[in-house]
């Protein structure tokens, strides 16, 4: 009930008045093996989406661009019995055409045709998605207690290249989890070039105290082949997301002005719908347009670009 947010602000800001983040629930029902969140911050618990609604008009109001629906696994996202997170995609996307939306995070388990329809429907709603894998292999994620295979994994995202063709997609990859092998190293090796992710957080495993793994499994990976794995993970990434920013180069995409790059301030700096960041000179737009830019060549992390009409 929306009395379990009377001690925390639901809404998040991002300094540059731009962007916002608001969670629409909080807690979570998963019991990853590896994670504490479940115990730290209790079970599932949806927020009002006529509240969540009246805050993002707040926003828009005020001016914000950008909005990120939060929660630890926004698709199981459920108010009253039928109430779900599609619908309250749905309802915030309409408020306004100029309004960018996007959601964090999605678990691999939960996430249905139904969420991509939507997200494939309004063109505000951003064409990037977080799907966290953990890993490519098969024993790994049951002992992960993810949930799923690595069949049905590769299945959701076949089905959201089906629906949205032009979505980026991330992942978050740990290594060196409880009894992980070298061959089920390579399964997430094999993952990674099999999705061919456009962004990647890696991560070393690290025991949690109070988790299912601390308790039950020993953390029995060498730190120096965890360190070798991770180095292997991230190499094989940083190719595939200077493979996936390459394939941009001559495509034009619409880039919400974020502020001045970093590198010069002859230069701005914003992202487009898939969270790329695209760097381009200055026109006579200013922070919080839109505009369109042409990409004319990358690096392994930005894409660099010109302003077109
Ligand atoms: S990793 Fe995510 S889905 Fe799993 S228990 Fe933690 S918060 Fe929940």
């Amino acid at each position: 009930t929306i009395e379990t947010y009377d001690d925390i602000t639901p809404i998040r800001y991002d300094g540059n008045a731009l962007s916002a983040f608001i969670s629409i629930m909080r807690g979570c029902n998963n019991y990853c093996a590896y994670c504490v969140v479940p115990y730290t911050r209790g079970r599932e618990r949806s927020r009002n989406p006529k509240t969540i609604v009246s805050e993002v008009k707040l926003l828009i109001d005020s001016g914000y661009k950008e909005v990120t629906l939060l929660g630890q696994n926004v698709n199981s996202y459920l108010w009253e019995t039928d109430f779900r997170f599609p619908q309250l995609m749905e309802q915030v996307a309409k408020l306004s055409p100029r309004l960018r939306l996007r959601f964090a995070t999605s678990h691999p388990k939960d996430l249905s045709d139904d969420l991509l329809k939507v997200m494939a429907t309004y063109p505000n709603i951003c064409k990037s998605i977080h799907l966290p894998a953990q890993s490519g292999s098969n024993a790994m994620l049951q002992k992960m207690n993810r949930k799923y295979t690595r069949e049905w994994y590769v299945e959701r995202i076949d089905a959201i290249r089906k629906y949205i063709p032009n979505a980026a997609i991330s992942t978050d990859i740990i290594t060196g989890f409880s009894g992980e092998t070298e061959a089920d190293h390579r399964d997430t090796l094999s993952l990674m070039e099999q999705v061919g992710y456009d962004y990647a957080f890696m991560f070393k495993y690290s025991e949690r105290s109070g988790t299912f793994a601390e308790k039950h499994f020993k953390d029995d990976v060498a730190d120096n082949v965890k360190t070798r794995r991770l180095e292997e993970i991230i190499a094989l990434q940083r190719a595939s997301s200077h493979q996936s920013n390459l394939a941009d180069v001559g495509k034009t995409f619409e880039v919400l002005i974020e502020g001045n790059s970093k590198r010069s301030a002859d230069f701005y700096s914003g992202r487009n719908s898939q969270n790329k960041v695209i760097v381009f000179p200055k026109t006579n737009n200013i922070i919080g347009d839109y505009v369109q830019v042409k990409v004319e060549s990358c690096t392994t992390a930005t894409l660099l670009g010109k302003a077109v009409e």
